[in-house]
């Protein structure tokens, strides 16, 4: 089937075809002595074909079934997160806001001078909404979002890693304005000469400097945003390239009342006092962001389990015989669910930000 799902499983509707025909793309490339195509790999070529049917230069000599992996499962036309459903981070958004949001949307004011870094940095502990800034950097810059994991690249496309980043970043430029995130990037830009460290592994990583370097120095409005837990294992090379670097560190006491508040909401379960959303922030010291969203399941699952305690069967169970969310549910899912940054993590994170953050 014609599967559009986005990496993280977000519905992606299809595009229209702008009507023109294009059939001849399945004819040429097919002539090149590649493997028959299907339809849904020509549908998805078609869709990248230039006004006048060809395929865009940068194209023409990757293979179709990895441009359709980009564009099937990579890129993502809507990735729905609003500066409004990240809590906390004001510094970060407001960087990011002067840093790329205005270039992209502003190519023109943004030349000579206040021409911008084509490379952002997103550090810090794992859950805390680099992922999440990536995607409202893409829906406010009204963007094409591509996510990939740069772990996948070395794992699972082992020896084809180069060919997909070419794709990747061939597909993007012809979907400008496109925001390009790498997730877990040290592991593709690590300075760690591993001892078996492969010529594959070491060739992935030229290519992937080469075409960072060719849309750094071009007109082009691609955005790379890079996101790591692991700063330090950066190389020289890879800080030099990701001019901007901000640390996105775990959320502050407000910023996890914020969360708890704005998930139960919008379920309809909030109902806690300011006393016990005090008391459970407390408890929560050291909690990211991802951290908090499993309490807060953990958590409305009290209601839940009381109700079918009382000898309701779940196939007759009402909203309304379910109570909000309450203190106690909050303590017993504080069991459950235990921090999973460690206080040692977040000193590298500090130590890093200092010498190579941008503080501004
Ligand atoms: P990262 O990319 O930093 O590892 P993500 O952006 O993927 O983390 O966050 C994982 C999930 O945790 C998000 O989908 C969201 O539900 C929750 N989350 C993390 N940080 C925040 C935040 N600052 N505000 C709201 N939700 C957050």
């Amino acid at each position: 089937g014609f599967s559009r799902r986005g990496v993280r499983g977000n519905f992606v509707p299809p595009i229209r075809s702008n009507g023109s025909n294009t059939g001849n793309v399945t004819s040429r490339i097919a002539g090149k002595g590649e493997d028959a195509i299907d339809d849904s790999t020509k549908r998805c070529l078609e869709l990248l074909c230039g006004p006048d049917g060809e395929l865009p230069e940068k194209l023409r000599n990757l293979e179709p079934r990895l441009i359709e992996h980009v564009s099937n499962e990579i890129m993502d036309r809507d990735p729905n997160v609003r500066w409004d459903d990240i809590a906390g981070l004001e510094h970060a958004k407001k960087c990011v806001t002067e840093m790329v949001i205005w270039p992209l949307l502003r190519p023109d004011i943004f030349k000579g001078c206040r021409s911008p870094g084509r490379g952002l940095l997103l550090f810090g502990p794992p859950g805390t909404g680099k992922t999440m800034i990536g995607k409202a950097i893409a829906g406010e810059a009204k963007a094409t979002f591509f996510y990939i994991s740069a772990s996948s690249l070395t794992s699972k496309w082992i020896g084809e890693g180069e060919k997909l980043v070419r794709a990747l970043f061939g597909v993007a430029s012809c979907r400008q304005p496109a925001v390009i995130f790498v997730d877990e990037i040290d592991s593709l830009l690590s300075q760690r000469k591993s001892e078996g460290e492969h010529e594959s592994s070491r060739r992935l990583k030229t290519q992937f400097l080469i075409e960072m370097e060719g849309f750094d120095s071009g007109n082009e409005q691609i955005l790379l945003i890079g996101a790591t837990n692991r700063p330090q294992e950066l190389d020289e090379a890879a800080r030099r390239r990701l001019t901007k670097r901000l640390y996105i560190p775990l959320p502050t006491s407000e910023a996890r009342a914020w969360i708890i508040k704005n998930l139960l909401e919008k379920d309809g379960l909030f109902n806690l006092s300011n006393e016990d959303t005090d008391t459970i922030c407390k408890l929560t010291e050291g909690y990211s962001g991802s951290d908090m969203k499993n309490l807060v399941k953990d958590a409305s699952m009290g209601p839940l389990r009381e109700a079918l305690k009382q000898g309701i069967e779940i196939t007759k169970l009402k909203k309304e015989d379910m109570r909000p969310v309450n203190l106690q549910d909050f303590e017993k899912a504080l069991h459950e669910v235990r921090p999973s940054v460690s206080l040692n993590e977040l000193g590298t994170y500090e130590k890093w930000n200092e010498q190579f953050g941008s503080l501004s």
